[in-house]
This record gives C-alpha cells, structure tokens and sequence, in this order.
C-alpha cells in the first residue's frame, strides 16, 4: 500500500511562485525580446534600437525613444501585476496596447541580470536602475540620457539552468527565431525605425535588420526582404464576402454582408512566386495589427495556394481586422494564440475570394506587368 505522505494543503512561497510562474511567461529568447520591443511600441517609440551580444546569451537591449517612465512609477515597473494600460477586467476588450497584464518585466527580472535606464520628459536627466530577482530595485544613479527607456538583460534564463543550457545549445536557432519575431513588428510598423545587431567575440558587429520608418507596408517589405518580394506579391482586400462564400455558409444573400465582422487586407505571393522554403519562412499574420497565429488561417491559405503551385508556399501578410469584442487575446501570455467569434464564416469567405483571386489572376501575375 503506498505510504502516507503529508496531507496538508499549504500556500507556495511568494518568490517561489515567481520564480515558476516567469519562467511560463517568457518562454525563450524571441519572446523577452518581444516583451520589451511591444513595451518600446506601447511607450509611443519612433526609433527602436535591439542590441544583442553573443546572440543574446550575453545581453539583450532594447533601446527606445518613447515616453520614458516617471520617478513614481521606478519601483511598479517590475511588479508583478502592475501595469499602466489595464485598470478593470473590462478594459480589456478595448485595450489597444500590445502589453497589459504587466508581468513582463517582473518575469524577467526572475529570469536575468535586468538594468533599465530611462528618462521622462518631466525629468532633468535619466537614472539607472538595476533590479534584483524579486524585481526590488537593489541600485539608482543619476546618468545622461535622451528622453525614452533601454531595458538590457544580461544573463538570460540564468536562474533556469536547463533552460538556460538549451538557449546556449540551440543559440542560432533561437536567434533566428527572434529574427522571425521581430521581422512581423518591422512589417507592420509604420512610421517607426527598428532596427537590430548583434555582436560577437568572432565575428564583430553585425547588422541583423532594420526598417526605415516607411509609410507604407510595402516600403517596409521591401526594407526587409528586398524590393523584388514586394514586386512578386499581390494586394489583397476583402470588406464583404462575395456570393458563394456566403451560400457556402447557409447564409442567405445580402443577411450578412450589411454586417460583415471582418475586413481583411495584406499581400500575398501570386501563383508563380512562391517561397521555396518552409511554410512558416515569410508568412506574417495578424489581428487588428497584432502579430498572432491564427493557425486555421494560416492552414487556409497553404492548402488554397497548394492548388495552385504544388511545390512552394505563398508570401503572406495578411492582417485581420475585426471589433474588439469580437476577439481574445488573452489566450496564452504570448498572445499569439487568438480566440475569435464568427472563425467559420472568416474561413470560409476567405477561402472563396483566395480561389477567386487565383483563378482570375493569370498565374504569371507580376506587378511590373500592371505599373
Ligand atoms: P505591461 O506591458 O503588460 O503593462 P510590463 O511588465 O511589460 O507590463 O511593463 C510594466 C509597465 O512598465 C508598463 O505598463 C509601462 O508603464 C512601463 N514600461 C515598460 N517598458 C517601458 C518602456 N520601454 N517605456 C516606457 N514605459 C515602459
Ligand atoms: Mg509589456
């Protein structure tokens, strides 16, 4: 019989649940640099400067030129739970900010070595802070600093070792995969610079990507991917579902389309060309300008292209637009994962004006043909 082992139900340590629970919150190198490139958005930054060292393994910096953070807000910062964006549960079918849980920081600080100098415009110079695991400011100095915030963190995944051997292990992969994450910020981004390098004891100081601040999507393409991806690509833009989507659905003629729930706009790869890579290579979605996966989607249009050309994957940019209360985000502390209504219906319209858009284009769809 198995033994009796003490019974008794008893509360976890404060810290301790701190340290389980960062660890879920900011699970890899993109996602710390994610957190902290959406915090430099959400602080109205025009120019974002990440600074890797060794490929993150040594430091990460996130530079920006945003609002800075006031003096009576130094020790919040790095609290769990505390956050400037969210005050009700009911704000959040509203919030426009990429972040609003406020537990990135306060993860990170139990995860690495975090500094943060930053300067608001009320103050007469910047101060540096330095944080220890518990998120409790251990130093601050007066220094020089230009309005705005760098958050560096050195050490990352430093109090999860295995974490931390597996970063080390599969540093170029984990990087690549940041590369990936940010590039989805670069695309949508209009107006703002971003920009990153990293630098190494062998190889010096790389550049790894930057955007210019452009205007438009297609100029941000172009920045990231060079001007002859944007060339192979065709605008894509759908406010109403056309007819046969509908009776595909069981809807009747014109019950819906007077309150269709989406509007969906992006570009994507004509039939012949395609990416010869991976499926997850070039494609960037989003909802409302949120980077996410909406993974049903994203099998949607493959499957569609597939028909098209066997032997590549489509190019894709594609941003969902829907009202707020009609989507969750808050599915998973990434928010990539994404719960909307009406899913079915967007599916289905979708699919039908992919088809119609490939079947009406001729296959060697260019741009340069039509400008
Ligand atoms: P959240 O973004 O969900 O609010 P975070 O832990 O990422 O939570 O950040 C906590 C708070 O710190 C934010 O609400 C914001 O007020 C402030 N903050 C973080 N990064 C910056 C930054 N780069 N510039 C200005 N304020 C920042
Ligand atoms: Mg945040």
């Amino acid at each position: 019989s198995p033994e009796v082992k003490e019974t008794r139900i008893e509360a976890i340590n404060k810290d301790v649940v701190h340290q389980i629970c960062s660890g879920q919150v900011v699970l890899s190198l993109a996602t710390a640099v994610k957190e902290l490139v959406e915090n430099s958005l959400d602080a109205g930054a025009t120019v974002i400067e990440v600074r890797m060292k060794e490929y993150g393994s040594e430091l990460v910096e996130v530079i920006d030129n945003g609002a800075g953070i006031e003096e009576e807000n130094f020790q919040a910062l790095t609290l769990k739970h505390h956050t400037s964006k969210l005050r009700e549960f009911s704000d959040l079918v509203s919030v426009k900010t990429f972040g609003f849980r406020g537990e990135a920081l306060s993860s990170l600080c139990a995860l690495s070595e975090m500094a943060v100098v930053t300067r608001h415009s009320s103050a007469s110079c910047g101060t540096r802070l330095e944080f220890d695991c518990r998120g409790q400011i251990i130093k601050k100095q007066p220094c020089a600093r230009q309005v705005g915030t760098t958050v560096s963190l050195q050490n990352l995944f430093g109090s999860l070792p295995v974490r931390q051997k597996e970063f080390h292990r599969n540093l170029r992969r984990e990087f690549a995969k940041m590369t990936q994450l940010l590039y989805a910020y670069c695309l949508v981004c209009i107006g703002i610079k971003i920009s990153c390098t990293n630098r190494t004891k062998k190889g010096g100081h790389t550049p790894v990507l930057s955007t210019q601040g452009s205007e438009t999507v297609r100029d941000n393409i172009a920045c990231i991917f060079g001007s002859k991806q944007v060339q192979s690509l065709m605008e894509f833009l759908q406010k109403m579902p056309d007819e046969t989507a509908l009776q595909e659905y069981g809807i009747c003629e014109g019950s819906a389309s007077t309150e269709y729930p989406f509007q969906l706009e992006g570009c994507i790869s004509s039939c012949a060309h395609g990416q010869g890579r991976s499926a997850a290579d070039r494609q960037f979605f989003y909802v409302n300008s949120r980077p996410c996966e909406p993974t049903k989607v994203i099998k949607i249009i493959n499957e569609v292209y597939h028909q098209f050309n066997q032997h590549q994957y489509p190019f894709v940019f594609l941003n969902l637009k829907m009202a707020c209360n009609t989507v969750d985000v808050n599915v998973t502390p990434d928010k990539r994962k994404v719960f909307m209504d009406h899913e079915k219906l967007l599916i289905a319209t979708f699919k039908a004006s992919l088809f119609h858009l490939y079947e009406t284009i001729p296959s060697t769809f260019n741009f340069q043909n039509i400008s």
